[in-house]
């Protein structure tokens, strides 16, 4: 057998799985982690924990992991704080990762800042690129100041980033890739000061933004709930799903779950139609994926103007009402 000396440590993927299935964003961020690992000359190691998941271990390796980690146990079923940190950390002392990537999910919120704290390192939330520079230190390019910055973390490891769904594209998936799965036993002596109860889960309603074809985005030039609601109501004529700015989910017209961009969801429709809102990086961000893009906006020399391609100057208070009106007349013809 030959041994294979590493000059960095292993580029890490938190994997995370719901129900068993691994989520699209841990395949995408194996498939950008096998990239760097081999511009590092490392080894690409998952760690994935939950229950019953032999074969989705097989699907990390043939996604790109050299070593899946499984943790394979009723305790790990549902993410638990506590516990998926504890592992991770003890994990990652021994190994000494050089990057650890972990999706922006909900998960992904909470359990990198935990592991980050533990093991004394930086983290960077919502990179939009993830590159290494002449010195293989990772830049996790984030927008700001009206462009792209970078962020380093020059001196402790790992250097840990997170990025959302369709930042990075799926990798294809090669099931004749040779890979091993290390079994990870539970520290049974961890403090389980968090129980979960119960699992409630929401149907999302209207179309997931995610896979939309049509996506109808509204930020803070809706003024009032009034016309939010006639924003949710042109989404709705229009069999799309219904997106947001910041502001709009800082008024309370619509859930975290609709904003797109830095801090929120990553879009790619055919159609995207953004109404009263400003074209801010950490919005556009979000769709870089559109194929045709349309704004509405009241004030001509708005930015997003600069960034669609095509622009309607109107007051969306009047005008939304009026195209939802000529929509359904078209639709009934
Ligand atoms: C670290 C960080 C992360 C962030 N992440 C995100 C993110 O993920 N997603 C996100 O969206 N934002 C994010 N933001 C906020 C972002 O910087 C902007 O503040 C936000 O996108 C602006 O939203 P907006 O365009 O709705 O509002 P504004 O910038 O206030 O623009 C409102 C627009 O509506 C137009 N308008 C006003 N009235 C009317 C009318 N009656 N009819 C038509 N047009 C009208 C105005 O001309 C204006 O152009 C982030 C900010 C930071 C610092």
């Amino acid at each position: 057998m030959t041994t294979v000396e590493f000059r960095h440590g292993p580029v890490w993927v938190i994997a995370e799985q719901i129900e068993g299935r691994v989520r699209a964003v841990s395949f995408q961020l194996i498939g950008h982690a096998r990239k760097l690992a081999d511009e590092l000359g490392a080894p690409v190691e998952v760690i994935l924990l939950g229950e019953s998941l032999d074969e989705p271990a097989q699907q990390l390796i043939a996604a790109g992991a050299d070593t899946v980690y499984l943790g394979d146990d009723p305790d790990l079923a549902f993410y638990h704080p506590e516990i998926y940190t504890e592992m991770i950390v003890r994990l990652a002392q021994e190994r000494q990762p050089e990057i650890m990537l972990i999706g922006s999910t909900p998960m992904g919120r909470e359990l990198p800042a935990l592991v980050a704290a533990r093991l004394r390192t930086g983290l960077t939330a919502h990179c939009i690129d993830l590159v290494l520079n002449e010195n293989m230190i990772l830049e996790q390019k984030v927008p700001g100041y009206g462009g792209l910055i970078s962020i380093i973390c020059p001196e402790r490891r790992p250097q840990m980033a997170t990025a959302a769904r369709g930042v990075f594209p799926s990798p294809e998936l090669d099931t004749s890739r040779p890979g091993r799965v290390a079994p990870l036993v539970v520290p049974k002596e961890i403090p389980h000061r968090i129980e979960t109860l119960e699992i409630v889960r929401e149907e999302p309603e209207g179309v997931p933004l995610e896979s939309a074809a049509v996506v109808v985005a509204g930020g803070a030039g809706a003024g009032d709930p009034g016309g939010w609601r006639e924003i949710q109501g042109l989404a709705r004529v229009l069999n799309a799903a219904l997106g947001s700015t910041r502001p709009a989910v800082d008024e309370g017209w619509t859930e975290l779950e609709t904003m797109i961009g830095q801090s929120g969801k990553v879009v790619s429709p055919e159609l995207y139609l953004g109404v009263g809102l400003s074209g801010e990086l950490q919005h556009m961000v979000g769709i870089v994926g559109a194929k045709v893009m349309v704004a509405v906006n009241n004030d001509a020399k708005s930015p997003v103007f600069e960034q669609v391609d095509y622009g309607i100057v109107d007051d969306c208070r009047e005008f939304v009402p009026v195209l939802i009106e000529k929509i359904r007349e078209y639709q009934t013809k």
